[in-house]
This record gives structure tokens, C-alpha cells and sequence, in this order.
């Protein structure tokens, strides 16, 4: 390839990602699940989010696209390259939400890498490598945990039964739900789970306001944080709230309280690097006038240092005993993901992108966990981030610029054209 014909498929490209189209489809994909506040609720395997996988693939069709599902529901949207058997270049994210989630988590990666997709056909631009995008199961967690179960089951560290056989508070089991979100887009021919991915890259919104703060419109990630996360019960006896001495309770929540407070000094952390949250906090059986008896509670708990998330991590159990008081106390890890170092060679393509595509920008890690945490074991990974409203995420105030959400894409698609050669 002549100089000239690359520096016009580069011009081409970045001309034919169109701001207006990417906004507008954040906005027809946020309208599905749209909560009052401006946020959406499109959890996993929910029916809202069946209908936004039935809306991009109504795109899909449009422009040729092909589909496919995998046998955990991950959905593919594929974009032919002039030699098809080679390994494709991925790139996408999720589209299920937090209860109260934003318009922009997850969905930002599937439709900037929808977007670039539909640019190159309407240039008619040709890639060597076929271009997919992915909109991979269940990242959030938040309905059933863990999350990221879709990309996890696909690299293998999960069994496709581990990842089917999670359940949500109700006791649903994700399983049950599948066979919903398969029907929604019966034309997604059914693939076995994994294939070989020659490299993929992931676009998010930040999460967090450093990109803001510095007036950069991306990030060049170059790394994501490990996370674990915990579920702690405490048990005592349920007794009358007003015949029951004090003295004589195994008051769970009482108990629970101590060790709460305990983890938190355990997790002290004068540079503020530790991030320790306990995001459920469940008393049952949630009567007024009735001592509880049961306490569950969750931990989150994330560390750039692999060293640090086992050692503090490994601590829990014994001050969560030593705190106790008459109540018993169990702990169990859930999920421990590892730090993630994304590889140089693939920093360095979506630095070159960003330099190439004239947009200034920042090289940042992750404090979020993302998809592509998963499948950095089995192909070289990168991210891009771009800035959100005040770092606000999961959270349904979420919001983030079109001019920014217009640049980080003309950057995924400079480094995927590279890529996909
Ligand atoms: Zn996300």
C-alpha cells in the first residue's frame, strides 16, 4: 500500500465516524430502560436488554452485518475482511446497566465500535482482517454476580455452566433467561464458545474525573486495577425487640456493624490508593421489632498491586472473627481478578491513533474493571477512555460530551484500521 492510498483511508475514516449518528444512538439505545432521571435500568438478561441487543441488530442488518451468539449469550456483530479466515480485530463492551445506571457505560464501547464499523462500509473502506464487535454478557454484576460473566466464560477462566448456573436475589438463574435473549435476534447464527481474537480493544467512559479535570478529550489506558470481591454473613438469633435483653442478643446487625467498622481501619489508606467499599448491606428478616438474625454484606476491593490485594485481602476473615462478638461470621471471596498490564505494542498503536487522529490525550490505568480485563489472558488488549460529566458514573446523572464520544471513537478506528490491516 502506496503512502498516498494510507493517508487517504485514514482521511476517509476519521471523515466518515459521524458525531450526530454516534450521539443519536446513545440516545435510542438509552431510551430503552430509561429511568426518570435520565439514567437507565438494563440489567443483565432483563427484557430491556433484550430489546436493546433487538435495536443494534435492526442496525446490523441495515448495513449487511452478520451475527452470532454464543452459548452464554454473548452477541457478535460481524464485519467481513477481504480474508475472512484470518483471526478478526474485536472491540465492543456491554450494554446491561446498574439498577440506576448512566447511558453511557458499556454502551459507549458497543456503539463507538458499531460506529466505526458502519464508517468503514460507508467509505468503503476494505479491512484484511474481518472487525468485530462485541456486546459481552452480564459485565456489571450487579444483577447477578460476579459480574463480567459472558467475557469470563468465553476466555475460559469460567465454566459455560459456572457462567449459566448464576443467580440473581430472587433466585433466577441466568440460564432461564437466555433463552429470551437469544430470541431476540433469532437471525444470530448459535457458535460455540471462544474463538482466536487477533487484538482487541475496548472504548469506555472514564468513570472518573481525571480526563475532565485535565480538559483531554482520551485516555490511553494502559492498565486496569485488580478487583476482589467478598461476601460476608453474620448469624445470630432472631428474638423480640422488646422483651429481649441486650445482654442476652446475638444481634447480627450489631456484630456486623463492629466488623464493618474494623474493615474499614483494616483498609486505611493514607495515600488513597485503596478503594473499599461495602455496597450491600441486607438485615433480615427486616422486621421492625425484630432483632435480626441474619446480616449478608458485600466487599469490593480494589489495588493497582497484585502483592497488596492478597495480603490486606487475606486479613478480612480473621478481624471480621475477632469482631464477631457472639455471632458467627463467614467469609467467602467470590472473585479475585489480578491487575491487568495492557501490552506496549498495543499502548503504543492507540497512542500513534490518537497522535494520527490530532486529539490530545493523557496515558492513564483503569480503576474500573472492564471486559477487557478478561481477555487480556488470550489476546493483546487495549482500552481508550473519554471523559464523563464530573467522573459521575453508575449513576444515572452519567453524562458525557458527543464532541468527546465523537473523538475517542476516531481514535478506536485509526488503531483498529491498523490493526485489522
Ligand atoms: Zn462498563
Amino acid at each position: 500500500m502506496s503512502d498516498t492510498t494510507r493517508t487517504n483511508r485514514t482521511a476517509a475514516l476519521l471523515d466518515a465516524i459521524d458525531e450526530a449518528r454516534l450521539w443519536r444512538r446513545h440516545m435510542d439505545l438509552g431510551a430503552i430502560g430509561a429511568t426518570p432521571k435520565g439514567g437507565v435500568n438494563r440489567q443483565a438478561l432483563s427484557p430491556e436488554e433484550a430489546r436493546g441487543r433487538r435495536l443494534i441488530a435492526d442496525w446490523a442488518k441495515e448495513l449487511g452485518f452478520t451475527l452470532t451468539v454464543d452459548p452464554v449469550g454473548n452477541l457478535f456483530i460481524r464485519r467481513e475482511g477481504t480474508e475472512p479466515n484470518l483471526d478478526p480485530v474485536v472491540t465492543g463492551s456491554h450494554i446491561d446497566s446498574q439498577p440506576t445506571g448512566g447511558k453511557f457505560d458499556g454502551a459507549y464501547g458497543v456503539l463507538a465500535g458499531f460506529e466505526v464499523l458502519e464508517a468503514l462500509e460507508r467509505a468503503g473502506i476494505e479491512t484484511r482482517r474481518p472487525l468485530v464487535v462485541a456486546a459481552w454478557l452480564n459485565e456489571e454484576g450487579s444483577r447477578f454476580m460476579p459480574g463480567c460473566s459472558g467475557s469470563a466464560a468465553f476466555t475460559g477462566k469460567i465454566s459455560e455452566a459456572d457462567a449459566l448456573d448464576i443467580q440473581d436475589r430472587d433466585g433466577i438463574v441466568a440460564r432461564d433467561c437466555l433463552p429470551e435473549m437469544i430470541a431476540a435476534t433469532p437471525e444470530a447464527e448459535q457458535i460455540g464458545l471462544g474463538f482466536p481474537i487477533h487484538a482487541y480493544i475496548e472504548n469506555h467512559i472514564e468513570q472518573g474525573p481525571r480526563l475532565e479535570e485535565a480538559e483531554l478529550p482520551v485516555g490511553v489506558v494502559t492498565s486496569i486495577q485488580g478487583m476482589h470481591r467478598y461476601e460476608i454473613d453474620v448469624r445470630g438469633d432472631e428474638a423480640h425487640a422488646g422483651t429481649t435483653p441486650i445482654a442476652l442478643r446475638k444481634d447480627a446487625f450489631k456484630s456486623a456493624i463492629d466488623i464493618a467498622k474494623a474493615l474499614e481501619e483494616l483498609m486505611h489508606d493514607p495515600d488513597d490508593v485503596i478503594r473499599f467499599t461495602i455496597g450491600r448491606f441486607e438485615t433480615k428478616p427486616g422486621s421492625p421489632n425484630v432483632v435480626p438474625g441474619h446480616v449478608h454484606f458485600t466487599i469490593d476491593f480494589r489495588h493497582p498491586d497484585q502483592d497488596l490485594l492478597m495480603d490486606r485481602g487475606g486479613r478480612i476473615e480473621e478481624v471480621a472473627k475477632a469482631h464477631a462478638g457472639p455471632c458467627d461470621v463467614k467469609v467467602k471471596r467470590i472473585s479475585a481478578g489480578a491487575p491487568v498490564a495492557f501490552p506496549d505494542e498495543m499502548v503504543a498503536t492507540v497512542r500513534a491513533a490518537a497522535e494520527e487522529a490530532g486529539h490530545p490525550y493523557m496515558e492513564m490505568p483503569s480503576g474500573a474493571g472492564h471486559d477487557a480485563g478478561l481477555l487480556a489472558p488470550v489476546c493483546p488488549v487495549a482500552m481508550i477512555f473519554v471523559p464523563c460529566e464530573k467522573g459521575i458514573s453508575h449513576n444515572e446523572a452519567e453524562n458525557a460530551l458527543p464532541g468527546d464520544l465523537h473523538k475517542g471513537t476516531q481514535v478506536l478506528g485509526l488503531a483498529l484500521m491498523k490493526l485489522a490491516g
